[in-house]
């Protein structure tokens, strides 16, 4: 009998795998309609082990031959730094996401992690060096372990609980009745915004990918909570070459770069205290936040 649940668990594991990576890619970048754009060359390569840096060279994409997204996006994370990208709806912040995930190759330019085209890459080895945090995390019928064991099946106690850690999240877990084995999802305990975003980035740093995507929720969040999901994105970058698709500027003030994209096209660069000083876009997106936060905060 242990001959055949050998391989049948791990088929488990491996369904479970696949299953947790489509479920955060689509819910992520909404790619339920979409199917496999790209194939594997014939001499794709791993990727080294550690740190891994990303480099944008003069990116052109298109979807659709008649409507080009993005316009010559050049820029580069070195390994272990913080990009956050930044700009109205629409504007191609995803799109970025998307080409370094591979889903779509680039029309013109090129993509480069750790010094490799991502066309030269084994798309496995591309993806599971990737983590992403998507927008609103899924979390399934289950106990809080589970959900955030999804992030690699199989990790040990003390592996989940380092992540957990990480993530900010264990004083919460700590502090619940039943602790790990509470169960949450739709007929569980309802966890807020910031509690399920908690978990995804648990997911996310049990997977222990050099590089980590961060898609920061788009509805309004009171600043308290604000503050608390910048501090756990902070935690989670730190030592990983990490990507902020952000909305709210004030999340993303210490990114060591932030690139202004409008129309597909980077507008401005730097760092929050020279946009500040430039008064060009980002002046004025920062100027509107602030009124905002007001308003909601009185
Ligand atoms: P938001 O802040 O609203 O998430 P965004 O800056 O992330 O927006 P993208 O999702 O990158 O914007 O979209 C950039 C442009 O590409 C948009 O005009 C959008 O309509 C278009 N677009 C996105 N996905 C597709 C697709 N699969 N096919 C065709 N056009 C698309």
């Amino acid at each position: 009998l242990i001959q055949l649940y050998i391989p049948l668990n791990f088929l488990g594991v491996m369904y479970r795998e696949i299953r947790q990576a489509l479920t955060d890619i689509e819910r992520m970048f909404g790619l339920l309609k979409t199917g496999r754009e790209v194939e594997d060359r014939p001499d794709a390569t791993e990727l080294p082990a550690g740190a891994l840096s990303v480099r944008f060279d003069r990116v052109d994409f298109h979807y659709d031959p008649k409507r080009q997204i993005l316009h010559g996006v050049s820029f580069e994370v070195p390994a272990g730094k913080t990009i956050a990208i930044v700009g109205h709806s629409g504007s191609g912040k995803s799109t970025v996401a998307r080409l370094l995930y591979r889903f779509y190759d680039v029309s013109g330019g090129a993509v480069y992690v750790g010094d490799l085209d991502t066309r030269a890459i084994k798309q496995d080895a591309l993806r599971r060096a990737i983590g992403i945090v998507p927008q609103d995390t899924v979390l399934f019928n289950d106990t809080i372990r589970y959900n955030i064991e999804y992030g690699r099946p199989g990790a040990s106690e003390e592996e989940i609980l380092a992540a957990a850690r990480a993530a900010q999240l264990h004083d919460f877990v700590a502090h619940l009745p039943d602790g790990y084995q509470t169960r949450v999802g739709e007929r569980g305990l309802k966890l807020s915004g910031g509690e399920k975003q908690r978990v995804a980035i648990a997911r996310a740093l049990l997977k222990n990918p050099p590089i980590l995507i961060f898609d920061e929720a788009t509805s309004a969040l009171d600043s308290k909570t604000e503050k608390a999901i910048q501090s756990q994105i902070e935690a989670a970058a730190r030592g990983r070459t990490a990507i902020v698709i952000a909305h709210r500027l004030s999340t993303v003030m210490n990114a060591d770069e932030i690139l202004v994209l409008d129309g597909g096209r980077i507008v401005e660069r730097g760092a929050h205290a020279s946009l500040l000083s430039q008064n060009g876009p980002y002046a004025a997106m920062w100027a509107l936040q602030q009124q905002e936060a007001l308003e909601t905060n009185t």
